[in-house]
């Protein structure tokens, strides 16, 4: 690496970003792969029913494209996965505990079976005999699954010797867990100081060149719309954005303490009253950058937060000392609709009301509908933030966008420029 280069890959490094590609399993040669032992680091968090039944087998699908690849190629595939959150604290006592039963990949062993219409082993510990001796049981293109990561309280510290044991069982190291990539744990991060090479699958492939390209590189105009209900959540999002896009489009229960902070009066609607010079703050830093800021000119309020409320729409000057705004108005998604006639790119995080409530998604729904309707025009549309894609799969329309991202929390963090761990430990293409 040249003087020059370093200093620019440093320049970078320090804005967050990873301009320099992480290598994915595509640079890994047939040899690279055939009858050796792949550690695969995967997101299979799934919900599951009282009876241990997966309700929503998303995030096994999404690992689908990575694991084929591997068994296409006469690799020996050892899954791992996080589920759920084992360690229960005693709200009396204090103490922490572990508690297995729910929280259990065995039931995602028997699915993932389904899906690659092959067994699939399942080892009941992730490290020691029980791993070691189902790995060794492997042939080439067969698959196991061990058991949850964080049954062991060394995987979430980043335990060093539990890092190695993982590594252990191993000849190299994919992680193709998008989710949890903003985690530094030993199966994300702490494993690929002993497993070489370490590289990145598929989805997070995808994942990174949806997210990171709408904000590094996108087709412009490029437009944002953020709502969800808490300006405090995504004052990191919203910061960051302003610095690249064109537009900016705000909705859901954070608008409010952007009225208040303007003196309008807000009634019972969510304020976070310690936010108000930051919205301000925010509104100032738009106009200063020339992005146009969309905030809504109507309202539905409802007279208690419940699905059965009584509910009327008004404009957003005008709401009712004893109401509260849950949703977006008819003014504000045809104002919305306009404002997206001409983009190219649209990135979207955070419901435009409670939609939880069918009568408060509405708004929510317009601007799915819309996203969809622009894909087709040839639009890239993101969708990011578990509430934002539930909204988009639950109004039927997640197949209709460019990108649905398998990561809550860590496609914000993606969205605010910040280094995600479990990318920033793979090695460089
Ligand atoms: P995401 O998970 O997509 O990042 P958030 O978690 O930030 O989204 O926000 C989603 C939540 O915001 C939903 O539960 C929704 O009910 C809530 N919400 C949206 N609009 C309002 C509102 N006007 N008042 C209260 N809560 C709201
Ligand atoms: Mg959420």
């Amino acid at each position: 690496m040249g003087c020059h280069e370093a200093y620019i890959h440093y320049y970078f490094r320090f804005l967050g970003r990873y301009p320099v590609a992480k290598k994915t399993l595509a640079a890994l040669t047939e040899q690279d792969l055939a009858g050796k032992r792949v550690l695969v680091r995967v997101d299979f968090n799934v919900p599951l029913d009282q009876d241990q039944r997966i309700t929503d087998d998303t995030r096994i699908r999404a690992a689908l494209p990575t694991i084929n690849y591997l068994r296409e190629r006469g690799a020996r595939v050892i899954l791992c996965s996080h589920l759920g959150r084992p360690f229960k604290k005693d709200k009396a006592t204090g103490a922490v505990q572990l508690v297995k039963e729910g929280n259990s990949l065995a039931p995602v062993a028997a699915r993932l079976g389904e899906l690659l219409g092959m067994p699939v082993a399942f080892a009941p510990d992730c490290i020691g005999e029980a791993a070691a001796q189902v790995v060794q049981g492997l042939a080439n293109g067969q698959v196991a699954l061990l058991e949850n990561v964080r049954f062991h309280a060394e995987e979430e510290a980043n335990d060093p010797e539990f890092a190695r044991q993982l590594a252990s069982l191993a000849d190299l190291y994919v992680n193709d867990a998008f989710g949890t990539a903003h985690r530094a744990h030993a199966s994300t991060e702490g494993v690929t100081r002993y497993l070489k090479p370490a590289v990145a699958g598929f989805l997070i492939e995808k994942e990174l060149q949806y997210l990171q390209g709408a904000i590094d590189n996108p087709r412009r105009p490029l437009v944002a719309i953020i709502g969800g209900s808490k300006v405090s959540s995504k004052i990191g999002v919203i910061e960051a954005l302003l610095e690249k896009v064109d537009k900016l489009i705000l909705g859901g229960g954070m608008i409010f303490t952007f009225y208040q902070a303007q003196g309008l009066g807000v009634g019972k609607s969510l304020v976070e009253t310690d936010k108000l010079d930051l919205a301000q703050a925010l509104l100032t830093k738009a106009q200063a950058r020339g992005v146009t800021l969309l905030l809504p000119t109507d309202v539905v309020v409802a007279d208690r937060f419940a699905p059965d409320a009584q509910a009327q729409t008004v404009p957003v000057t005008a709401i009712p000392a004893d109401w509260m705004g849950l949703d977006i108005g008819p003014a504000s998604v045809a104002q919305i609709q306009q404002a997206l006639q001409d983009c190219q790119t649209v990135v979207w995080n955070g419901p435009m009301g409670v939609f939880e409530f069918p009568q408060f998604a509405v708004g929510t729904r317009a601007v799915a509908e819309t996203l969809a309707q622009l894909t087709d025009r040839g639009c890239t549309t993101i969708i990011g933030g578990g509430d934002s894609v539930a909204a988009v799969e639950q109004a039927g329309l997640a197949g209709r966008m460019s990108h649905i991202s398998t990561g809550g929390g860590a496609s914000l963090e993606l969205l605010e420029g910040k280094i995600l761990p479990g990318i920033a430990a793979l090695e460089e293409a």
